[in-house]
């Protein structure tokens, strides 16, 4: 056996930082954080020297990589010539980058409200879904994450709500298609969603889902779900929103998760990869039925830095380059690499449960016992904290040179779409060594 490697000191940025800033959904006693001095490509560079592949693409929002120019030769410009204007005047990357977002959503998607992250992305949704149908509840899944403030973690259903409870009234949480962990079937669940409409009376405004879902353990419904999902919403007079934060810009090899199953919504969230995580942005695009409504109606919204200008000029940067380099294509092909890959951990680990996913988008969920599919442990009904199964083979991947984010049991594999094949195996060799931790 090799000796256990020594704990790294702190260095004096991780110190200051660990004692001035606090970190995200943890006790601050367990926040322990890396400094960060180098990023290219798919790969970041730690203060101690140690490089890795960034096989999560950190919170699955770097999807251009670490060294996309375009994007950051447009953020230098912009912070240059005009660095910030209120959002009643425009600039010349806002226009592009509304008149990109309408090309590249599905169907009538046609106008958005630029907001600085996802959060507000689904804040903006939801308040635009209740002025416009003048209803004010909303049904979501629980295994969901849609955002940290309170409307928006009120209609999250992961136990991140929790510490938020009860939330926004009229939030409403539904089952989920997930076929490997809960006693409902995929098709079922939805028929339950119908039922639930039909007893809520004429009073909900709209149905929000992740067409996929990312964080709790990518998820990928049946294909005939979401149009089912779709009509279901309609036959009850509410609308289809479809949170594409993480989903979206290529991650699955489309330019959307709704995309994958041919459905439009009737309003769509975007984040993370938008800017390919150069620029904070989010983005909510709605119909042209729902914004002509707002030509006479109050549309009562709005923030100061709402479309900031350096930030669309990523955006519209990032579009750019997804476009000419053809990283949507690229995706898809070396996604279905990625997902024999995977899959392979799965013959090879008796602790994988399933490998699951569509594109460069994929969970690797564990097990203690593949029969019976008993978790490891970390529970679905609270924050995880403390280190888990799960956190050690992300942590062993680690140490052979590849991060992997986790959550409930599931690696969360969501690399940057410029990987190539040779990228993805050095960092499946790291899973490999990994998931020999929890065999
Ligand atoms: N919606 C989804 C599907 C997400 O995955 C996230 C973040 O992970 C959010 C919303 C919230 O986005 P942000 O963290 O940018 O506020």
């Amino acid at each position: 056996m090799s000796e256990p490697e020594p704990p790294v000191e702190a260095n004096a940025v991780e110190r200051t930082d660990r004692e001035h800033v606090f970190g995200t959904w943890s006790y601050q006693s367990e926040v322990d954080p890396t400094q960060v001095v180098d990023a290219s490509g798919v790969r970041f560079t730690t203060a101690d020297g140690n490089e890795y592949i960034d096989f999560s693409g950190q919170l699955m929002c770097s999807n251009l990589g670490h060294s996309a120019d375009r994007v950051a030769d447009a953020v230098a410009e912009q912070v240059r010539d005009v660095p910030f204007v209120a959002p009643n005047y425009t600039t010349d990357a806002r226009a592009k980058l509304g008149e990109q977002l309408a090309e590249i959503t599905p169907g009538d998607l046609s106008k958005t409200f630029f907001s600085t992250s996802g959060t507000e992305a689904v804040e903006a949704a939801l308040k635009i879904a209740r002025l416009y149908t003048g209803k004010q509840k909303v049904v979501s899944r629980y295994r969901s994450y849609h955002g940290a403030t309170h409307g928006s973690i009120s209609v999250t259903g992961d136990p991140r709500r929790l510490a938020a409870e009860p939330g926004v009234p009229g939030t409403i949480k539904a089952p989920d298609p997930y076929a490997y962990g809960s006693t409902l079937d995929p098709m079922e669940s939805l028929e339950y969603i119908d039922e639930m409409l039909m007893l809520e009376g004429d009073t909900v405004a709209a149905v929000l889902v992740e067409p996929i879902v990312g964080s709790n353990g990518i998820l990928v419904p049946p294909d005939e779900y979401l149009p089912r999902l779709k009509e279901i919403a309609h036959d009850h007079d509410a609308l289809l929103i479809c949170d594409e934060v993480m989903s979206g810009f290529g991650r699955t090899g489309e330019w959307f998760g709704c995309d994958v199953f041919d459905v439009e919504p009737d309003i769509m969230t975007m984040a993370k990869g938008l800017t390919g995580a150069y620029q904070p942005l989010g983005a909510t695009t709605v119909t042209s039925a729902i914004a002509d409504h707002f030509e006479d109606e109050l549309f009562c919204h709005g923030h100061t830095y709402a479309g900031h200008p350096v930030a669309v000029a990523a955006g519209a940067a990032a579009v750019e380059t997804y476009r000419e380099e053809n990283l949507i294509e690229h995706a898809s092909e070396v996604g279905d690499y990625l997902g024999e890959r995977t899959a392979e951990l799965g013959e090879r680990h008796p602790s994988v449960g399933e490998t699951r996913g569509v594109g460069l988008f994929r969970g690797i969920e564990l097990t203690r016992d593949p029969e019976k599919r008993v978790p490891f442990g970390e529970r679905a009904d609270k924050v995880s904290t403390g280190t888990t199964v799960v956190d050690e083979v992300s942590a062993t991947a680690a140490d052979h040179g590849t991060y992997v984010a986790n959550m409930i049991n599931t690696l969360i594999v969501a690399p940057p779409l410029p990987i190539t094949e040779s990228e993805v195996d050095e960092a499946i060799d790291a899973l490999d060594a990994g998931l020999d931790v929890s065999d």
